[in-house]
């Protein structure tokens, strides 16, 4: 039998907020909720009212951000719209050690740090399928205040214009289209030979005289 030994992939999503991440994430692990892992983030912004402390973020004061910054707590952090948010360094190696992938749902900035750090994560950007979209998307939100549906909008204007940092840019026109398009890259990254660590050939020496002599085998098309 010829395997393959696998390490898990990095895999980091970023979008601008309104272009449909969330929902991507949520489906790409439900498809396969033993082998990935979503990375909990920390943050010092303030909890709305669809977070779950400990699941959408672990939730924290900007001091208590602050001290964990100088415990080398983080893989990565950023100051995003005056509040911070950081990737724990805990699990990912071990995860990734163990064949799961994990995922990262974070800003550019973020991403281009954890490239530097892990050159072989992949870079996923969903794009929405158009600014009018986008202001549907944000406005459809009613958690934020106008103020801040415009600073959101801003802030995506100027992320989408960094797209091509990106490995891969999926355009979220349709719900399935997208997460079978994540699906697909997580698919072509996992045969790549860079990452294949050894190929493992499940055969005993003497199973290998008795194939080579094996007629029937040699001639089977
Ligand atoms: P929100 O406040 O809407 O939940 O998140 C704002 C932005 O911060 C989003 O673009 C989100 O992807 C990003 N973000 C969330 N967690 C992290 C993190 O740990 N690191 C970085 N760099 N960005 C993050």
């Amino acid at each position: 039998m010829i395997k393959q030994k696998e390490k898990g992939v990095l895999i980091v999503i970023s979008a601008p907020s309104g272009a449909g991440k969330g929902t991507i994430i949520s489906e790409l692990l439900k498809n396969d909720n033993k082998g990935r892992w979503l990375s909990v983030s920390t943050t010092s912004r303030s909890i709305r009212t669809n977070d779950i402390p400990g699941i959408t973020y672990n939730f924290v004061t900007e001091e208590e951000f602050k001290a964990k910054i100088k415990e080398n707590y983080f893989l990565e952090y950023t100051n995003y719209s005056g509040n911070y948010y950081g990737t724990p360094k805990e699990y990912i190696n071990e995860k990734l050690n163990k064949g799961i992938d994990v995922i990262l749902e974070i800003e550019i900035e973020g991403a281009s740090n954890v490239k530097k750090i892990f050159p072989e994560a992949i870079s996923i950007f969903i794009m929405p399928p158009s600014l009018k979209d986008l202001v549907k998307r944000l406005k459809r939100r009613d958690t934020d205040s106008d103020e801040k549906i415009i600073e959101r909008f801003k802030k995506a204007y100027q992320e989408i214009n960094e797209v091509t940092k990106y490995n891969y840019v999926v355009v979220n026109d349709n719900i399935d289209d997208a997460v079978s398009k994540v699906e697909a890259i997580i698919k072509a990254e996992k045969c790549r030979a860079q990452r294949i660590e050894e190929i493992i050939l499940d055969i005993k020496e003497e199973e290998i005289h008795k194939l080579l002599m094996d007629e029937e085998f040699i001639n089977e098309d």
